[in-house]
């Protein structure tokens, strides 16, 4: 999977809870039921109405730039969704972003809420740059199943720039005022360039 067609499967799963009512989403997914349910009523009551047009842009321009790792869904939508708010399980969230469960395990049971020691100490004889969906929190910078799902990848130094350039579209023709959420993705991390942070890499 590349980081558009991860990111087109989120997308897709949200249409099809739209097409369906609150009970059929509860029961179609399963591993997410009140999450399901949640989005289809919100839909059905009218309160997503600018949801369709954000996410058909994302998928166009995350399409055009084919990261080989996926963005973050838009943080507009996640926010309009309820990705954010605290009435649903990190389990369900979690199942509902594609996210392995061994990477939800660690994050719910270790409350692990950012790239932390652990993860640095993976980096420490890794001379890469490694790319991950921003909010997602990996059991190890190199979980099998997360780099499967186009969570995480290593990425080579030529495709900084595609990746910078992909940011910006997507911030400029999708702004949004989710402070934490500014970027699509996590810090790039390497032994190189430890402790810079991909804010000040994007200027
Ligand atoms: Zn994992």
């Amino acid at each position: 999977m590349n980081g558009y067609l991860a990111l087109r499967k989120i997308i897709d799963t949200i249409f099809d809870i739209f097409t369906l009512s609150p009970k059929e989403a509860r029961e179609k997914y399963f591993l997410f039921p009140n999450f399901a349910e949640h989005i289809s009523k919100l839909f059905h009551e009218e309160r997503l109405i600018d949801i369709p047009e954000r996410l058909e842009i994302q998928a166009e321009i995350v399409k055009k730039y084919n990261p080989p790792a996926r963005p973050a869904l838009d943080p507009y939508v996640s926010m309009q969704i309820g990705v954010f708010n605290k009435n649903f399980s990190d389990w369900e969230i979690g199942h509902f972003l594609n996210y392995p469960d061994c990477c939800i395990k660690s994050f719910t049971e270790e409350i692990r809420y950012g790239i932390d020691e652990k993860h640095f100490k993976e980096m420490e004889n890794f001379d890469k740059i490694i790319l991950i969906t921003a909010g997602f929190i990996p059991h190890s910078l190199f979980c099998k199943k997360a780099f499967q799902n186009s969570l995480i990848c290593i990425l080579e130094e030529k495709e900084i720039p595609k990746i910078k350039k992909l940011e910006i579209e997507l911030f400029n023709s999708l702004p949004h005022f989710h402070s934490e959420y500014k970027y699509h993705y996590y810090e790039i991390i390497s032994n190189k360039i430890l402790g810079s942070s991909y804010k000040e890499l994007i200027k």
